[in-house]
């Protein structure tokens, strides 16, 4: 099986030296993969092949990768993906066996919280520079244990990451030796982008597996409004500097209230596209941490607005476009707590929490003597109580999330189980959780109708059919 999976790779990195013989030839891969491939796979090659027939415009952005981005990079996705499907299938199926449940995908890791920026609303720049941080052998650590599990994919947030790319504080070693030393494991990194340069850029372009997602929240005027006066320029250059690099990478685009408008519209995203980005996430604004801001929040009818958007970019563009709530369809519902197939989080202080937005912990690396305190957080109670609560409230992958759509469960699996904030003043379980409770009914009601009577999400009738996906692995 090893020599078929070599030979697969290296016939598609052959067809991707001519961008029409790997296109024309996509049907076949997406056929072949499919017949190798093991059972959790199938689904993403079987889209590929729909994608192939109905001229979607997923080939086009397959155009413009082979076009615009270094084959390192290919070889690096095509490689992690059979890694992920073959060997990372053998380790998870190990896992499943030995603990009862699928280990979860992804981690991740918040190394900082330190910021080189001052945002308005973000606290970072204000208090990052006094918080602990992870050091280069917690981050190894946290790597090992998960790529035991069968992970090959990391993702890096902070405060600004790009701070340890050389090296991470009193280290000799940074973030730039790590994705070196994990050669078979690929990172996505969220940065502001303002200290990404040529040097950084081609030295990314040189490692082949790490991919920047930078921050952008509009044009300059918003953009420097809330992160300071000549921020956007610095953004763009970034994108040049990447771009001239050819490595692969996209934009993380948080929106508000007070950017709604701007980041939901056509011409937004199109400067995103000519400026290079192969991806967009979108974030809606979530009043956690420190100083929250509620009148941030976007209103559901907002929120129904961005779900039709990104549907609509996605169908329409040659850019990968998913927003974190909106596109839960595509990967059944929340992947917080460890979820088979979703991820968990370790923060700056080693708290290890079931998502980025969920700043609650039970279990701390620094405070156990034990070799695996990640596997140690996904059986605690806390996740456990996270993940009944997926199986039993989520009939609706459009209003997953127990922070937003049905904060009564998290409120009650931090109380029952005692976990503690990782952030002081946060008040999404206090003084805001009526305010939440009531937005929360709002948007049910408009997600339950989007779901069952707008069409948009027809395509995934058979995959949700038998309600297969409330259960777990
Ligand atoms: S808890 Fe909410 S934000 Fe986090 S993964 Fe689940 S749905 Fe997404």
């Amino acid at each position: 099986m090893i020599g078929l999976k070599e030979k697969f790779v290296d016939t598609v990195l052959n067809l991707a030296s001519d961008e029409e013989r790997l296109v024309s030839n996509l049907r076949n891969i997406a056929r072949i993969g499919k017949y190798i491939a093991p059972a959790t796979h199938r689904d993403q090659l079987q889209r590929l092949e729909w994608a192939v027939d109905h001229d979607h415009p997923a080939i086009d952005l397959i155009r413009r990768i082979i076009r615009e981005a270094d084959p390192h990079f290919l070889r690096g996705f095509v490689t992690l993906f059979m890694e992920h499907a073959w060997a990372g299938s053998k380790q998870r199926k190990a896992f499943e066996r030995e603990h009862g449940i699928a280990p979860p995908s992804f981690v991740v890791i918040s190394p900082l919280a330190a910021c080189n920026l001052k945002c308005v609303g973000c606290y970072a720049g204000a208090y990052g520079h006094k918080e602990p941080h992870l050091s280069y052998d917690d981050m190894v650590k946290i790597i090992e244990e998960v790529r035991g599990w069968g992970t090959r994919f990391i993702t890096i947030s902070g405060g600004e990451p790009t701070l340890y790319w050389n090296r991470i504080k009193d280290d000799t070693k940074g973030l730039r030796d790590i994705c070196r030393e994990y050669s078979d494991m690929v990172f996505l990194m969220y940065t502001n982008g303002t200290l990404i340069d040529d040097r950084m850029a081609a030295e990314m372009a040189e490692l082949g597996n790490i991919t920047p997602a930078i921050s952008v929240e509009g044009f300059k005027e918003q953009t420097d409004a809330r992160r300071g006066e000549g921020v956007f320029e610095r953004v763009m250059q970034a994108m040049d500097a990447l771009r001239a690099a050819r490595v692969f990478f996209g934009a993380s685009v948080t929106y508000t209230t007070q950017n709604f408008d701007i980041v939901s519209s056509d011409e937004f995203l199109d400067m995103l596209i000519d400026k290079g980005c192969f991806y967009a996430w979108y974030f809606m604004y979530i009043p956690v941490g420190r100083s929250p801001d509620i009148s941030l929040m976007i209103t559901p009818q907002q929120r129904e607005i961005m779900a039709r958007k990104t549907w609509e970019w996605l169908n329409s563009r040659p850019i990968f476009v998913a927003d974190f709530w909106n596109s839960g369809p595509m990967v059944k519902g929340c992947i917080a707590a460890g979820r088979p197939n979703g991820y968990l989080h370790v923060t700056h202080q080693g708290d290890i929490c079931p998502c980025v937005f969920m700043l609650y912990s039970a279990h701390n690396i620094h405070e156990t003597d034990s070799d695996t305190p990640l596997l140690d957080a996904v059986k605690s109670d806390f996740f456990a109580m996270i993940r009944k609560g997926q199986l039993e409230k989520e009939n609706n992958p459009l209003a997953p999330c127990q922070i937003v759509d049905h904060p009564e469960v998290l409120k009650e699996a931090v109380e029952k189980t005692g976990a503690r904030s990782t952030q002081e003043g946060q008040t999404i379980l206090t003084d805001l959780h009526p305010f939440i409770r009531q937005r929360a009914q709002e948007w049910c009601q408009i997600a339950d109708r989007l779901w069952t009577q707008s069409g948009l999400y027809k395509g995934y009738a058979k995959e949700y059919a038998d309600g297969r996906w409330l259960l777990p692995g």
